[in-house]
């Protein structure tokens, strides 16, 4: 058996994967979900059941619109300053990591960015929590979790600025208080979909006042008036989402993901704290559940133990280029045994390298 700790794209549970199969030979009537028109009553029914398992998952209060669109987390970086961002104003951003800085790279092309704090001095291993939001920032950008570093934002600030928030990675792995957020954005393809879907909350009231022109694609008035059918959607994306949220659902939802999710990072930092080959790379009150980052005390002990873990089954646990080491991502699809058997070869390895 393979155990995939891979970071993705769209790590789902394989029954999530052979729905979605059965659905690209015949989805009705022997057509393909592909090739059906998706204004046909059936195709508007996935976006709609799609929708209403998002709200009904993460428990969107009234006021706020569900969107399902494309272009990846990436295109948002640019949308949010392009839609909430009058020019001549300043957004303020935390800088937590590589996709941080580049959403913030894509504020001057609209306005101005303050960097309000930053990890980037110490290669992004805590997230930053000393800082104060200017009254007059159009709004917060912050990212709840940083996958290539395996930190997380377990609080956020309570401002009277609109708060916009990069989820892409650990959205419904843990319940969050919508009502505290203006925009939330993800790329679908960790937790929810396959890649090309994106998933974007926003409170209706924060639209509409950037001033500017915008291209239609690119206006999310257009995207919440077309109900997510402006142009034609990412069919398959949504389809296999639809699928896997209900398996989130049937699985108890969000809630009970999360206790399997914590869980989980109890089991493999608990080995990582315990074993002396061993170590985390980031501030323990801001380890990440979704991405574990962890190095050996010996680094020449490192290639020996991923082609051990890779013989026993592990797939995807060499770390990210710029943190080196592993990075175990444990998204909801993983179910708790792998992370078990990662912990048992880390044991074994120990044994044999004392
Ligand atoms: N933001 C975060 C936190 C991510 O993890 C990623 C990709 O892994 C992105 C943004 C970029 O997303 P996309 O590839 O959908 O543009």
């Amino acid at each position: 058996m393979r155990h995939n700790f891979g970071a993705g794209p769209c790590i789902l549970p394989q029954e999530v994967f052979k729905q979605a199969s059965q659905a690209v030979l015949d989805f009705k009537d022997g057509l393909s979900i592909l090739e059906i028109s998706h204004r046909t009553p059936e195709f508007e029914a996935v976006v709609e059941e799609t929708t209403r398992l998002v709200k009904e998952l993460l428990n969107v209060p009234s006021g706020y619109s569900v969107l399902l669109l494309q272009g990846g987390a990436s295109l948002q970086f640019a949308m949010v300053p392009m839609n909430l961002l009058p020019e001549g104003k300043t957004a303020s951003y935390l800088e937590t990591g590589v996709w941080a800085n580049k959403a913030i790279k894509e504020v001057p092309n609209f306005g101005k960015v303050n960097i309000i704090a930053s990890s980037k001095d110490s290669n992004f291993t805590f997230v930053p929590k000393d800082y104060s939001i200017p009254e007059d920032s159009a709004y917060f950008h912050c990212t709840s979790n940083n996958t290539i570093y395996g930190t997380e934002m377990f609080s956020f600030p309570d401002t009277k600025v609109p708060v916009v928030c990069d989820m892409s990675s650990d959205i419904m792995s843990r319940e969050i208080d919508v009502s505290k957020f203006d925009l939330i954005y993800a790329g679908a393809q960790k937790n929810i979909g396959p890649a090309g879907l994106t998933i974007v909350i926003v409170k209706d009231e924060i639209l509409g006042k950037s001033g500017r022109k915008i291209p239609a694609m690119l206006d999310y008035s257009v995207h919440i008036e077309g109900g997510s059918m402006y142009n034609t959607p990412p069919v398959f994306s949504i389809y296999t989402a639809m699928l896997n949220l209900r398996w989130l659902k049937s699985k108890g939802g969000v809630a009970e993901i999360e206790k399997e999710n914590k869980a989980k990072a109890y089991a493999l930092y608990t080995e990582i704290d315990r074993n002396p080959l061993f170590k985390g790379t980031c501030a323990v009150e801001d380890r990440s559940r979704m991405n574990i980052c962890f190095v050996m005390e010996n680094p020449e002990l490192e290639k020996p133990f991923l082609k051990f873990a890779e013989e026993n089954g592990i797939e995807g646990l060499k770390g990210h280029r710029s943190v080196g080491g592993f990075r175990a991502s444990m998204y909801n699809a993983l179910p708790i045994t792998s992370v078990h058997t990662l912990v048992e070869l880390m044991q074994i390895f120990a044994e044999k390298h004392q």
